[in-house]
């Protein structure tokens, strides 16, 4: 017996439809973390607190995980018996919360690095100099709260030159992720020798860290300072003492 050419027509309908409805299902029941999970797992790249996922990040993605992680938050807010119901301060704390992690405190991991253009060094600028303080705002991965303080950078130009608010953005963009100090430090000096491939480069953090401060041991006063130093600052002693002179010299600034 031939087949009917319209029932096989209409198969291929139902099919191509009930594929479209799966998918379409698929983005309802699959939380939007778990697909971009699995697709950073397929690329083989880390997804660590202080790694950024953009690339591996769709249109439509970022919406979704805001809804998900507000549901988390409603969960974790109920799990502390607080009677979001109820309570008019925190009605809305649960989408506060998803939008300031996403788009505010770590905007480092789901957002792109904000357009920096570096220029030629026609010159041949090859003077230190230092930035700073770059205030600088994280969280520390261990318990997620603030950490807060101040970041110089030294620069002895080399192939580009990138302009002075840039370094600014960079380090806001880098810092705003769960980390620890010292692998931020890092992970800044990488994107700067990136973005203008200096002849040397000094970066010198200090902050204070609020899982110290407000639990825990309790220490006000206490603060971290920590420093990286490549190429010619590391070679040169008389050029890392350089830097470390422009730093105190800007703080001294400060406080006059
Ligand atoms: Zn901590």
């Amino acid at each position: 017996m031939t087949p009917d050419p319209s029932a096989s027509d209409s198969a291929a309908i139902d099919s191509s439809v009930s594929n479209s409805l799966i998918s379409s299902l698929d983005a309802q029941v699959i939380p939007a973390s778990l697909r971009i999970r699995q697709r950073l797992e397929e690329a083989g790249v880390p997804f660590l607190a202080n790694d950024n996922i953009s690339d591996h990040l769709e249109e439509g993605d970022l919406d979704q995980l805001e809804s998900e992680v507000a549901d988390k938050v409603r969960d974790l807010l109920r799990s502390l018996v607080i009677d979001i119901d109820n309570d008019h301060n925190t009605q809305e704390t649960a989408e506060r919360v998803a939008r300031m992690y996403l788009h505010e405190v770590f905007k480092g991991r789901y957002h792109v690095q904000p357009k920096i253009a570096s220029f030629p060094n026609i010159k041949n600028l090859d003077e230190v100099y230092t930035v700073g303080p770059i205030s600088i705002r994280s969280a520390c991965s261990h318990h997620l709260v603030p950490i807060l303080g101040n970041c110089w950078i030294g620069i002895k130009p080399g192939e580009h030159v990138i302009g002075l608010s840039k370094f600014a953005r960079v380090a806001d963009w880098v810092f705003s992720r769960p980390h620890i100090q010292e692998e931020a430090v890092i992970i800044l000096a990488d994107e700067i020798e990136r973005l203008c491939k200096p002849k040397g480069l000094a970066i010198l953090v200090k902050a204070q860290h609020y899982c110290m401060k407000w639990r825990g041991v309790k220490e006000l006063q206490t603060s971290m300072i920590n420093s990286v130093v490549r190429g010619d600052f590391r070679k040169d002693p008389s050029l890392k003492a350089e830097f470390f002179e422009l730093v105190k010299q800007q703080q001294d600034l400060l406080s006059t």
